[in-house]
């Protein structure tokens, strides 16, 4: 018997880093098809529109036919339930990650109880790596080579230029 198997990376991703595509490529030496499902309604404030980091994403995998870049709006699990998937991956830094992480799948298995969420450790030269850093690293002129994707450092600037 063959089956697909896809799990779902879901994030924020504003803007993706090479913490996140280490995390979807090391996902693409288990599963035979990764979602990566962009947040549209997050609680943090972001600086690129879904749309934007949609095509980032897509940018950055074109030549990867196992990812697939959506987005989605309200829940992940349920989003998940409306793709007929039921694993979702997330990216482990540190105990704080763990913290809100575990919390969250647990609420998660307790309103989809098919649903399992895995965690993967990051690679230790992406532990420090973080979204709101990169910001910062941009912002205030720093360079961000092996930390972000040259295409989002080029959308990055632009976007900075245009706030600072
Ligand atoms: P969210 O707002 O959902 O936390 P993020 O885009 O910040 O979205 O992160 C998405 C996922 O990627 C989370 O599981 C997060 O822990 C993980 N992640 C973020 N940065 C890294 C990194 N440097 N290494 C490994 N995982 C990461």
């Amino acid at each position: 018997m063959s089956s697909c198997k896809a799990v779902i990376c879901a994030g924020s991703f504003d803007p993706p880093t090479n913490g996140h595509i280490n995390i979807i490529e090391r996902a693409l030496r288990i599963f035979d098809k990764v979602i990566v499902a962009v947040a549209i309604n997050t609680r943090k404030a972001p600086i690129f529109t879904p749309g934007e980091r949609v095509e980032m994403l897509k940018e950055m995998f074109k030549d990867e036919p196992r990812v697939e870049v959506d987005s989605f709006k309200g829940l992940l699990v349920e989003y998940a339930g409306k793709r007929g998937i039921t694993t979702i991956l997330r990216g482990i830094r540190n105990m704080g990650d763990y913290e809100y992480e575990s919390q969250m799948a647990l609420a998660n298995k307790t309103l989809y109880p098919d649903i399992e969420i895995i965690f993967m450790m990051t690679e230790g030269k992406y532990a420090h790596l973080s979204s709101s850093i990169i910001k910062e690293v941009i912002a205030f002129g720093g360079s961000g080579c092996g930390m972000i994707h040259p295409v989002v450092e080029k959308k990055l600037r632009e976007k900075l230029r245009g706030e600072l």
